[in-house]
C-alpha cells in the first residue's frame, strides 16, 4: 500500500466532505486530515519549484485566500490513483476530457483547480512531512 498527500484548495474547501467521500469510494483511506490557513511564506515553500513562473504571485494569493484541507490518503497505488481521480491540471480541460474527475466538478480553470496531489511517492513523503511533520501517523 502507498500513501499520498492530497490537498483541497481554497476554492473547493466548502466541498470538503463530498471530496473526501469520493476518495473513500475509490478505495483511498484517510490516514490524517488537517484544515488550516496557509501563510504566503508556506505557499512559496510548498510550491517552490514554481517560484520563477509568471503565475507564481497569483498562485500565492489564491492559495492564501481561504482554508485548505491537507489529507494523507492510503491505498493501492495511492499516488497515481488520486491523480487519476483529480483529473487534468486545468479544470476546463478536465470538463472536456474527464467529466467525472474532481477538477472537472469542483474547479474553475488552470489555477483554481480544486485539489492537489503528490506527483510521486518521493514527493508524497516530502509533502506529508510539510503538513504533518511532527505528528505521528497511525
Ligand atoms: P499536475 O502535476 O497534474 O500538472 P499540479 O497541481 O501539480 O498538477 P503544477 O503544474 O505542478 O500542477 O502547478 C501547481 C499549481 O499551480 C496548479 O495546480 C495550479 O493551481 C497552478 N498553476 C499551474 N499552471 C498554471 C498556469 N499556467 N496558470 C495559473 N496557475 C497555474
Ligand atoms: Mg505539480
Amino acid at each position: 500500500r502507498q500513501r499520498t498527500l492530497a490537498m483541497i484548495k481554497p476554492d473547493a474547501a466548502a466541498s470538503e466532505e463530498e471530496i473526501v467521500a469520493l476518495a473513500h469510494r475509490h478505495g483511498l483511506r484517510v490516514v490524517a486530515r488537517r484544515r488550516l490557513n496557509l501563510s504566503p511564506a508556506e505557499v512559496r515553500l510548498f510550491y517552490r519549484e514554481h517560484r520563477a513562473r509568471p503565475f507564481f504571485p497569483s498562485l500565492v494569493s489564491f492559495m492564501t485566500s481561504g482554508p485548505v484541507v491537507a489529507l494523507v490518503l492510503e491505498g493501492e497505488d495511492a499516488v497515481p490513483a488520486w491523480r487519476e481521480l483529480m483529473g487534468p491540471t486545468n479544470s476546463q480541460t478536465a470538463r472536456a476530457v474527464a467529466r467525472a474527475s474532481i477538477r472537472a466538478q469542483y474547479g474553475t480553470d488552470g489555477q483554481r483547480n480544486a485539489v492537489h496531489g503528490s506527483d510521486s511517492p518521493c514527493s508524497a513523503q516530502r509533502e506529508v512531512s510539510f503538513f504533518f511533520g511532527a505528528r505521528s501517523l497511525v
